[in-house]
This record gives structure tokens, sequence and C-alpha cells, in this order.
């Protein structure tokens, strides 16, 4: 079966805008990247768009299927997803593969009927890519000392490659594990918190 949408032809410029009122999702299969579930949300409506602040918009078939921010709109979409596994492939997804943001997770797990079965992974890319964010973010904020920031800037390379090696070598237990605080701690020189025992741990194997 084909479907066909009609899509009105519009000069690059006014797609552009429009492009900024659509928010897209989906849901890839981890291990072939095969799309399960896609879902477009639309913010805009040309016929509201032209009511008058305040007043009702005269009778119309409204094309704005959604409101509210980005990544609600993305959290609204994924729930859909999961609620049509069943129907659409005859599943119900076991894993989730987080980047970083666990308010998605919590969606998932109150709003679809088996959400609570759901279990979270972490991805390393997200986790290190969040970690280093974190940093950068301390680096440019002026409230610190300038020497310590100069230092740190300079620990950055060290502490993402420890990072890297610390959060493969947790696995799966890596969002139980202390092993991203207590090597911040180690590069810094400060060994209290180091269980030297752990040698495979990333941060202690590069340092
Ligand atoms: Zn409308
Ligand atoms: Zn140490």
């Amino acid at each position: 079966m084909m479907a066909l949408m009609e899509v009105p032809i519009m000069d690059k410029k006014k797609w552009r805008r429009h492009e900024q009122r659509i928010e897209v999702a989906c849901i890839i299969r981890a291990a072939t990247n095969g799309l399960l579930y896609i879902g477009v949300k639309n913010k805009y409506c040309y016929i509201c768009s032209q009511s008058e602040p305040g007043k009702e918009s005269k009778e119309h078939k409204c094309y704005k299927n959604y409101q509210g921010t980005s990544t609600g709109i993305e959290q609204a979409i994924l729930v859909q997803g999961f609620r049509e596994s069943a129907r659409m492939h005859n599943l119900r997804y076991k894993y989730i593969v987080s980047d970083g943001d666990s308010s998605t997770y919590a969606k998932i797990q109150h709003n679809v009927t088996y959400g609570r079965q759901v279990i979270k992974l972490e991805c390393a890319n997200h986790m290190v890519r969040n970690y280093t964010d974190k940093l950068h973010k301390i680096i440019r904020d002026t409230v610190h000392d300038i020497t310590a920031r100069k230092e740190l800037s300079q620990l950055i390379p060290r502490l993402t490659k420890g990072a890297r090696a610390a959060i493969t070598d947790a696995g799966d237990n890596v969002s139980n594990s202390d092993v991203l605080r207590d090597g911040l701690y180690h590069v810094f020189g400060q060994h209290s918190n180091c269980k030297h025992d752990q040698l495979l741990d990333g941060f202690y194997f590069i340092i």
C-alpha cells in the first residue's frame, strides 16, 4: 500500500521557516539501524497563525498537532512509538539506549503500559560527551578562579580518555558506579577515594 501525502510547494525560505516548526523523532533498532518508528509533530498551522491573538480562529482543518518545547515533542513521539510497538511490530521494546537525559526514560516508564519493564542502557558516546560538556561549562564559567580553570582545561584530554575507558570497563553497571567522580579526584592528585585494586578501571589504567 502506498500513502500519498499532499505537500504544498514552498520556496526555500518559506520551507526553512516551516522546518523550524516541525519536529521529527524516530526509534531505531540498535543492532541493525533499521527504522522501527518515526513520528512527526507540527507546531504550526497557517490558519491559526492568521487569526487575531486572543480570538478564536474560524473552523478549519487544523494542522497543528502539538504545542510545547522541542524536548516535550520528542518525548511525546517516543512514548507514542513505544505504545505502538505491539500493533506495528508485535513486540515490546525491552531496552532504551539513553542519551543521558533521564526524563525521556521516566516518561516512557509512566506513560507506556509495559514501561516499568523497559531497561535503560547508557550510551558511552553520549556519557562521555555529557561529561566533557559539563567540564567545558566549568571552564567557561568566570565565577571560578582563572588558575583553576586553566588547570582543568589542560587536564580535559586526560579526563576524557579516562572517562571513556572507565565507562567501557564498567559496562552496564556504569549508572551505579562512582568511577567518573572518583576519576576526577584521582586526576587532580587526591587519592583517598581511589580503589587501586581496580586496576582495569580506565582512569587508573591511563594515568
Ligand atoms: Zn489551525
Ligand atoms: Zn588515585
